[in-house]
């Protein structure tokens, strides 16, 4: 999952606070909003009896079965395709068995890479080997597990080089055209660059398109250590001995196993050579601590560095290249492994239409926050809506907790699991809703807009976690723009398991969590660990047991409502929005009115709608023989948004209002496509976006139109 750090691009912020100070639109007075204690799809007399079952769920969640599962899946480290992993995927399968869920095994077998050997040494100036173990302390005994394996980028190339240093900054491509310009040639070079501003598969494929040989990434603690905060084990921010592992594959091409797009990749399933495959890397790539990194850097001289460049360790910082000269050898097992994801049901009343609630499993070490936080919130909600089943409610559709693996190489196991049951998935889920890792902080929501409404509903409906109010009003205390706007749900980008989801099936998805500040210290180190968990991430474990609590309402909710509670209104208004502010974003000729005036008519017709829907699910006339079929027509939506022109080879990304872009790894993107050509200056691209954009809407009013809009 992401450290989502400050995205070098347009942030979805940036374009939602220019929405809300462009768009003067007020949403029409409707029977809900009258009442404030109104909650979409369901009549004042259902929500009544929802409520009842959704208080015996609450009272159902336990810190001690958070902790005590939390405890048995970071015991060991388990990395995905290892045993470790397959023994916590049982652990999770068993203990939703006997819960009382429906439990089935999905094993995929995908490109996966792990470090053989791993050695980093300086020749120059002098000869001094480098650490790639992150040294064990006596406070967290985890450190000192034997299966622990030296720090690592997934996908690098294996390969050795010796060859002189050149620090790159982020590495970003305006940091190389700064490196150019002060003269220092960075072919055949090492470059060094820092985390931050982007995901590590950004800074390895710009070093591969700039010639250098090899780079080494490695955590500045300017932007990830003691300039931050108190590190570990003082506070929660990272120690300089504590490094960074995490993939290096080139996602933008296709999420998922990097051989096989479009394909659940089984033993059988025919994939590409990975000496063909674009998504993985050509040169090698490794991670430094910040006190192995400094033996490096101040062992540089050159020109000094220009304005942005200078970190917080405590000397000058030089381009190079040299005098430090560095020997990297580094070798990597890849190969096809299997991986399982764990998929529970409870069954509905309607068992082919289906809520789905995921994470992960699989972890770079111990995944005490990294996704132990998530895995154990998810286990929660399921057991204890298993538990509630036993007391014999059942929901009206059915609910499906995802467990996934190998999240952390790429989206691997969500994404395996959405192309091989792409079919089923598109007419029978009516929401994706992720979470992975989270920590005490802020509440964070994000996804597609139709569901806004529904997750403020929600979290109006759940006690916050700092007792005052509810997790809604630590929303929107957090929420940036003018005081009397509504909270927005943010862009889903990349670095979680929603991708696939959203990007590839076209779902209502949303991502909920808790974010601490974008960041923290023991990401995917060997210190994210129990300790961790209990000394700062969440100590009591009671961020877990408040989301187990928002996500069993919100599912509960999905799964029970008469006419499913989605605002298309909204969607359409945010779609304007970025139409609008695309105007913004270069300086180049748009055409857009056509899907400006298609977006004002969706709103139109889709506010029309939800006007009929909330009156007649108040009046009790819905739900009646003709709301299973209007309930399709508004889960498929989101479909409509989807662009199937093109391969998944060629065009995996298929959502063209979300998505996101090479320089924007983490935060979301809106319009990508078109986005990209305006990055580009490209003005054939920037036509056929349009017409992609235009094509979208027209799908969207014609399948609204059919709904009755
Ligand atoms: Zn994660």
């Amino acid at each position: 999952m992401r450290a989502s750090l400050r995205p070098w691009a347009i942030s979805a912020a940036a374009l939602s606070l220019v929405f809300a100070a462009a768009c003067g639109w007020q949403p029409r007075q409707s029977v809900r909003a009258a009442n404030p204690d109104a909650r979409l799809g369901f009549s004042s007399r259902a929500i009544v009896q929802e409520r009842s079952a959704e208080a015996k769920y609450t009272s159902q969640l336990s810190i001690d079965s958070i902790s005590q599962f939390h405890r048995t899946i970071t015991k060991r480290p388990h990395i995905a395709g290892t045993p470790a992993s397959m023994a916590v995927a049982e652990t999770i399968r068993k203990g939703l068995e006997s819960a009382g869920l429906e439990t089935e095994v999905h094993e995929f077998q995908v490109y996966l890479s792990t470090p053989r050997s791993i050695t980093v040494e300086m020749l120059e100036p002098a000869r001094e080997p480098l650490d790639m173990r992150e040294p064990s302390s006596p406070l967290d005994p985890d450190s000192s597990n034997p299966e622990l394996v030296p720090a690592f980028v997934a996908y690098s190339a294996s390969g050795e080089v010796r060859a002189p240093v050149v620090y790159v900054n982020y590495g970003l491509p305006p940091d190389y055209a700064k490196v150019e310009a002060a003269g220092v040639d960075i072919r055949g070079k090492i470059v060094m660059a820092r985390y931050g501003r982007s995901h590590r598969a950004v800074k390895i494929h710009t070093a591969q398109e700039h010639g250098a040989a090899a780079i080494i990434i490695y955590s500045d603690p300017a932007d990830d250590g003691y300039a931050k905060g108190p590190t570990w084990p003082q506070g929660p921010w990272r120690a300089d001995f504590q490094s960074q592992d995490g993939n290096g594959k080139y996602s933008w091409f296709w999420h998922g196993d990097p051989l096989s797009p479009g394909v659940g990749a089984r033993a059988d399933s025919k994939v590409l050579d990975p000496a063909n495959a674009p998504t993985l890397p050509r040169i090698p790539a490794i991670v430094l601590s910040s006190k192995e990194a400094a033996k490096i850097l101040g062992q540089l001289h050159g020109p000094a560095v220009p304005a942005g460049f200078q970190g917080a360790l405590p000397f000058p910082y030089h381009l190079g290249a040299g005098p430090a000269v560095v020997h990297m050898d580094v070798q990597m097992d890849a190969s096809r492994r299997p991986i399982r994801d764990i998929v529970a049901t409870l069954r509905g009343k309607n068992p082919d239409r289906w809520v789905v609630l995921g994470t992960h499993h699989d972890a770079w070490t111990f995944g005490g926050m990294d996704p132990g936080s998530g895995t154990s919130a998810v286990y929660e909600t399921a057991r204890s809506l298993g538990a509630l089943a036993k007391q014999g409610w059942t929901p009206d559709r059915s609910i499906v907790f995802a467990f996934w693996d190998a999240e952390e190489p790429g989206l691997v196991g969500s994404t395996e699991y959405a192309e091989a049951f792409e079919r089923e998935l598109r007419q029978k889920a009516v929401a994706y809703i992720n979470t992975d890792l989270f920590m005490q902080g802020h509440f964070f929501g994000g996804g597609t807009p139709s569901l806004r409404d529904f997750l403020i509903q929600v979290t109006k409906d759940v006690p916050a976690l700092n007792g005052k109010g509810t997790v809604y009003d630590e929303w929107r205390a957090e929420r940036k723009g003018p005081k009397d706007t509504e909270v927005e749900l943010a862009a889903l980008g990349s670095g979680a398991d929603f991708v696939a989801f959203q990007d590839y099936l076209g779902l209502p998805t949303l991502s909920v969590q808790y974010d601490f500040e974008g960041s923290y210290g023991t990401y995917h180190s060997n210190y994210d660990s129990r300790y961790y968990v209990e000394h700062f991430s969440d100590p009591g474990f009671h961020v877990a047991r408040t989301l187990a609590q928002v996500f069993g309402v919100a599912v509960m909710r999905l799964a029970d409502a008469a006419v499913l509670p989605y605002r298309y209104s909204h969607y359409a208004h945010k779609i304007s929005g970025f139409l609008d502010d695309a105007g913004t974003w270069g300086d180049v000729k748009l055409n857009l009115s056509t899907s400006k005036a298609l977006a004002a008519e969706i709103a139109k017709r889709s506010e029309a709608l939800e006007h009929r829907i909330d009156e007649n699910v108040e009046s009790g006339r819905w739900p009646d023989s003709s709301t299973a079929s209007l309930n399709d027509r508004l889960a498929h939506l989101e479909q409509d948004l989807l662009d199937e022109s093109g391969s998944p080879a060629e065009h995996w990304y298929r959502h063209v209002i979300y998505g996101w872009n090479i320089y924007s790894l983490y935060d979301g993107q809106p319009l990508p496509g078109l986005a990209e050509g305006i990055r580009l200056k490209d003005s054939a691209r920037i036509t056929e976006e349009t017409a992609r954009i235009e094509n979208a809407l027209r799908r969207m009013l014609a399948e609204l139109r059919q709904a009755g809009g």
